[in-house]
């Protein structure tokens, strides 16, 4: 059937909103109505990396109804109201011991363009598109996507905040919950308040954290984040960020978190840290970041990077749900919806004042 999507025919361009071909669903396959869909930074940064002249649909937050199911689907029908999250095979030893976000299949299930076989769910004026990414390609008005992408969600839901939850809600509030795991005695500091970071923020706020510092470039962000559960914030272009850490933390952080992917900033986090404290990384920049490994043998601290907050989507985006019910999650704070139609706006605004822009359909 023909559907409408947002795409991108190179990283020098715009999106374009062109009508296109989409797939009837294949017997495990589901055919998802989009009524919202995130931008997140993993959209345009895999936008600026393919070639122009391959047009491609991306992505990969979006939430809405069920229109119709393969066959072979079960658990899933007609009518209900879904969050799409990241796809996994559900069967490699990773996805078995609940560690989805690392599926063996990772690659070829959620960046490859294609369905695993290669073949395209969406076709345009030139050709197949690439399109499958995060098992859904969101950035249209309707989506082909699997059982392991749908979160069935209660149907009342507001799925303009809820849709964020599926990649960047989740990885920001997982990785707090699921990998650094503060208690209410730990200091948690946040570097960089984009939706990832605010989301961290909030998450470290609803586990009753004590301490929790957000450090951003941008005073107005840092006012947000204060209102979403800093209980401190600073100015990351200030002097001596580290210096001004340990004296808030008492002598320096239990737990810190980078969404920056800036080198200088990760190695500021990784001295920050109290002896024994953790680090966590999410953002992909540069590949050497230039940690000082002897600090980090000396004081017994910890490093590691992590996807989409090693959450299974099945059980994290309903908590996430629960929290932003009782009030301990206020991600709409942070959410600026934006008319499908204006795509080109919303991924403008991100670079000012908005923190997490969402399309609605
Ligand atoms: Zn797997
Ligand atoms: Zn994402």
């Amino acid at each position: 059937m023909r559907t409408q999507a947002a795409v991108s025919h190179g990283p020098d361009t715009g999106f374009t909103m062109e009508d296109i071909e989409i797939s009837d669903p294949r017997p495990d396959e589901i055919l998802v109505r989009l009524t919202a869909t995130g931008v997140c930074h993993t959209d345009l940064a895999t936008k600026a990396m393919l070639p122009a002249g391959i047009p491609a649909v991306f992505g990969h937050e979006g939430a809405g109804v069920v229109e119709a199911i393969g066959a072979e689907v079960t658990g899933v029908r007609p009518g209900d109201h879904v969050v799409l999250s990241y796809s996994s095979c559900g069967s490699c030893t990773r996805c078995a011991t609940g560690h989805r976000s690392y599926c063996e299949r990772f690659e070829a299930l959620n960046a490859a363009g294609r369905r695993p076989d290669g073949s395209a769910t969406l076709t345009g004026r030139d050709g197949d598109a690439w399109s499958s990414f995060f098992g859904q390609s969101s950035f249209a008005r309707h989506a082909i996507t699997t059982r392991e992408n749908v979160v069935v969600v209660p149907e009342g839901t507001d799925l303009v905040t809820a849709a964020p939850m599926g990649c960047g809600f989740q990885t920001g509030a997982g990785s707090v919950a699921n990998v650094l795991r503060p208690g209410p005695d730990s200091s948690l500091v946040v570097f960089g308040t984009g939706g990832v970071g605010m989301a961290a923020v909030m998450a470290g706020a609803a586990l009753g954290v004590g301490t929790i510092v957000a450090v951003d470039l941008s005073e107005q962000r840092l006012d947000l984040a204060a209102q979403v559960g800093a209980t401190h914030t600073l100015d990351g272009a200030g002097e001596d960020t580290v210096g001004r850490i340990r004296d808030i933390t008492s002598g320096g952080a239990t737990h810190a978190f980078d969404t920056t992917g800036v080198p200088t900033v990760i190695r500021d986090a990784a001295r920050a840290l109290a002896p024994l404290g953790s680090l966590a990384l999410v953002a992909v920049g540069p590949t050497d970041a230039g940690i000082d490994v002897r600090d980090l043998i000396g004081y017994g601290k910890t490093v590691r990077g992590c996807i989409e907050g090693d959450a299974n989507p099945q059980d994290f985006v309903p908590l996430l749900l629960d929290w932003h019910a009782q009030g301990r999650f206020p991600v709409d704070r942070i959410v600026t919806a934006f008319p499908f139609e204006e795509i080109n706006e919303a991924v403008a605004a991100m670079k000012t004042d908005v923190v997490k822009p969402v399309l609605t359909f």
